[in-house]
Parts: C-alpha cells; sequence; structure tokens
C-alpha cells in the first residue's frame, strides 16, 4: 500500500503555517506500516490542487489531503475532489442534520454557508469522527481512495487515528509494522560518523527491515535513527535492540543517550544512580550549564548549585584561584577543585574561556579551558570553537556536560 500527503493551504506556502500536519501523519503512517512516497503542499487553488490529487493518485494507492473542508469560498478542497472523481456534488440530508444540531448544541444560529459543508461527492462516505463541523471524507476513485480531512490539526488528527489509518490496514493486508529509535551523539563529525558506520550501513542494505539514517541536529548533537520493519510490533522492538547494540559497539562512549533524553537528562541519571552531588564553577558560561541542568525537573537531587566566577575577584577569592592567568590549566583546575570545597559536592565542572569578540590576555576568542573534579581528582582539557559568542558558548555548555559524563561512566565502571 504507497500513500501520498497532499496539504491544501495558501498559508502554507507563505510560510505563516509550518505544515505539521504532513509530518504528524507521515509519522501514523510509519508506525502503521504503510509506505508514504511524498508530501505535497499546494495553494487554495482548484487546477493546482487538481493537479496535486491526480499525479498522487497516479504514482500511489491512496492520498490524504488536508485543509480546505471549511464553509468558506475559499474552502475548495470538496468540489475538486468530486471533479477528480467525476461525479456531481451532492447535499447530504442527514449532514445537513448534524451540522445544524452542532449549532444548535452551541446556541449560535447557523451561517449558511455551513450548509456548503453537507455538499460531498456523489459516493464519497463522511468520516464518522467529527469534532468540528467540517466532515471528512472517504472517497473512492476507481480501486485507489482519497481520503479529506480538515486542516484544523485536532480534527484532523481524530479523523486519522479513527478512521483513516484503520482503513487503508485493513485495504493493504499488510501486517507489518515499523518502529525507530533514535541513538543521540556527541563529539563526532557527520563524515565521522558515516564513515565508522559504513560496514555496518552496508551490511544492512543487504537484508531486509532494518535501516540507519543520520540526523544533524546542530547543537545537539548528531542523530543516528534506527529504523526497524517487522510483522509484529515485538520483532520491531527486538530488530532495534539488536541493532541498537551493534552501532554502541562500533561508536561506543559517543552515544549519550537514546529518544527523548539529552545531555544533562542522562548526566542527572548518571549522578542520581551514583549518589553523587554536583556543583558547576562558570566563567565564560555565565551559568548556562546551572541553567540547562535545571530545567530537568527532579535536578535537585544531584545539583547543589553554581559558583558564577565572572570576575578574577571571585575566582580568586570564593574558588581561591591562584593569581596569574584566569584562561589556564591551572585556573581551571583550581575551579573545579575550588566549587566542589565552597559547595560541599562530590563532583564539579568548571569553565573558563574567551567567549569573543575580542581576545583576552593574548588568547584568541573559542579558546575554552573545560575542567572537572571527581572523587578529589581534578582533571583539564582545553578546546578551541569556531569563533561566534553565542555558538562558543552553547558549544562549551554541551561538551562540558560531555567530558562529565564520560568521566562518570569511568568512575562507575572503576567501582
Ligand atoms: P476550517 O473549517 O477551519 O476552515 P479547513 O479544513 O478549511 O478547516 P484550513 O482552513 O485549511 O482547514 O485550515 C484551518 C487551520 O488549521 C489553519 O488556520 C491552521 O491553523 C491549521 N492548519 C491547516 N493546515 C495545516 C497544516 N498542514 N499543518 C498544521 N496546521 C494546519
Ligand atoms: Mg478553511
Amino acid at each position: 500500500m504507497r500513500c501520498e500527503v497532499v496539504a491544501v493551504g495558501t498559508e502554507l506556502l507563505l510560510g505563516q503555517i509550518v505544515d505539521t500536519n504532513s509530518s504528524w501523519i507521515g509519522e501514523q503512517l510509519a508506525l502503521a506500516g504503510i509506505d508514504c512516497l511524498r508530501h505535497t503542499a499546494v495553494g487554495d487553488n482548484p487546477d493546482r490542487i487538481r493537479a496535486a490529487l491526480q499525479e498522487s493518485l497516479d504514482r500511489s494507492d491512496a492520498v490524504i489531503v488536508t485543509g480546505g473542508l471549511g464553509p468558506t469560498q475559499d474552502d475548495i478542497t470538496r468540489d475538486v475532489i468530486a471533479e477528480v472523481m467525476g461525479v456531481e456534488m451532492i447535499r447530504d440530508p442527514n449532514l445537513v442534520e448534524v451540522i445544524s444540531s452542532k449549532f444548535k448544541g452551541r446556541g449560535r444560529p447557523m451561517p449558511e454557508n455551513n450548509l456548503r459543508q453537507a455538499d460531498l461527492p456523489e459516493g464519497a462516505t463522511p468520516i464518522k469522527e467529527m469534532p468540528g463541523t467540517a466532515p471528512g471524507l472517504i472517497c473512492p476513485v476507481g480501486e485507489k481512495v482519497i481520503y479529506a480531512v480538515p486542516g484544523v490539526p485536532l480534527e484532523m488528527r481524530q479523523m486519522i487515528e479513527g478512521s483513516i489509518i484503520p482503513d487503508l490496514v485493513s485495504r493493504s493486508g499488510e501486517k507489518s509494522v515499523i518502529r525507530s529509535r533514535v541513538l543521540r551523539t556527541w563529539g563526532q563529525s557527520e563524515s565521522g560518523l558515516a564513515e565508522m558506520l559504513a560496514e555496518e550501513i552496508k551490511r544492512l542494505d543487504e537484508v531486509e527491515g532494518t535501516t540507519l539514517a543520520f540526523l544533524a541536529s546542530g547543537m545537539e548533537g548528531l542523530k543516528v535513527r534506527i529504523t526497524a520493519k517487522a510483522p509484529t510490533e515485538q520483532d520491531a522492538e527486538a530488530a532495534l535492540d539488536t541493532e541498537e547494540s551493534q552501532v554502541r559497539t562500533i561508536i561506543g562512549p559517543l552515544v549519550f543517550g537514546i529518544d527523548d533524553e539529552n545531555m544533562e537528562t542522562v548526566v542527572l541519571e548518571e549522578l542520581v544512580s551514583q549518589g553523587l552531588t554536583l556543583a558547576t564553577a562558570e566563567s565564560m558560561t555565565g551559568g548556562l550549564i546551572a541553567t540547562r541542568l535545571t530545567e530537568v525537573p527532579g535536578s535537585s537531587r544531584a545539583f547543589l548549585g553554581s559558583v558564577v566566577s565572572y570576575a578574577n575577584s571571585v575566582k580568586q577569592e570564593i574558588l581561591k584561584v591562584p593569581e596569574g592567568p584566569v584562561i589556564s590549566e591551572q585556573a581551571v583546575l583550581s575551579m573545579a577543585i575550588g566549587v566542589c570545597e565552597a559547595l560541599g559536592a562530590d563532583v564539579s565542572v568548571a569553565v573558563t574561556g574567551v567567549a569573543g569578540p575580542d581576545s583576552q590576555e593574548g588568547q584568541e576568542p573559542g579558546v575554552v579551558w573545560i575542567g572537572t573534579c571527581v572523587d578529589g581528582e581534578a582533571k583539564a582539557v582545553e578546546v578551541r570553537f569556531p569563533y561566534n559568542r553565542t555558538m562558543a558558548r552553547q558549544l562549551t555548555v554541551i561538551t562540558a556536560l560531555d567530558i562529565l559524563r564520560r568521566r562518570l561512566l569511568e568512575r562507575a565502571l572503576k567501582n
């Protein structure tokens, strides 16, 4: 069963609204094991809607069209479907009743326009879910089918879940399901990861069912998505488990989490499971690490607090950083140890660097020292980011958390 999605609405083309309907529908189709070949967006123009529907029907077995089912003159999806089906519009007396009683129920007079929504292409069946006043439609076209749903996301979703997916599944006779899992990685470029996983991707190409894809997500690292198609949900999940451990064997600690996890939730979970408390000492990030940590509900189970030691006097007086350069290994080690002592924490992460645009202590913008202290042992790493103040600060946050995460993993292995 091959399906396509056509989103109707000039506002989609103008960028006034984002086509979240198509992506949601795509996800539902995938979960139901129905191949979705193409998404199309088209304005409120009868010729172009007709052409889009016709082309989709030529290529595929089913088309889901969203939008343009409302009562106003620019809502023309219904009429265009009738043309594609080669039939007349006829008023459905049942729907007249349903729509009028919806208005009576709300105590509002019904605009005459709304009765347009009771006009259906001959041969079309209204979809039973009808949370608004626009009926969805199932429109057979020979052996194929066009489903029409309103653009309003809530109405669209009820119809897709309640009627369209079940109808598609029963038409397809297909029983397979598709599941996917995202492995979140940090610390390697897209081409680097692709190279590491090249053999594995080649191996998967030769067997049916499981695929790997890369999704770059900027400041949040790279995602490796595993997709598995199998006869049952259990089989698909088992295939995901197998492939996940396969990928982990190859790229190891580059994987910091899966699906909805992020760097801060992973670090916090690790701290909690090892029974450790954390403090941060932040110069160039000015508290951003603490901000990200405290965005996670329950972060107080492990996170004690931060010293935003922006001025040198704060570094020296509170964190006991010795006199001398503050963008240095010595300074960041002192910060990491100093904040553990000042706040009574078991582990810490500290950063000091040049956020830019100006150089500092003769060092270029983007030079950053990251320190960690675990069980009293402080370590420091120097990193260099391409210069851009916002980027350098954000990259520092996630890199610092990643360094801490790796040290926590090592600690867990030792104990
Ligand atoms: P209505 O009865 O509200 O007129 P309709 O079927 O005619 O329903 P549209 O007029 O196309 O639908 O869209 C109604 C609203 O639904 C839009 O203003 C927008 O907020 C939302 N919407 C429409 N299409 C999409 C889409 N593809 N993705 C996300 N939201 C959408
Ligand atoms: Mg409308």
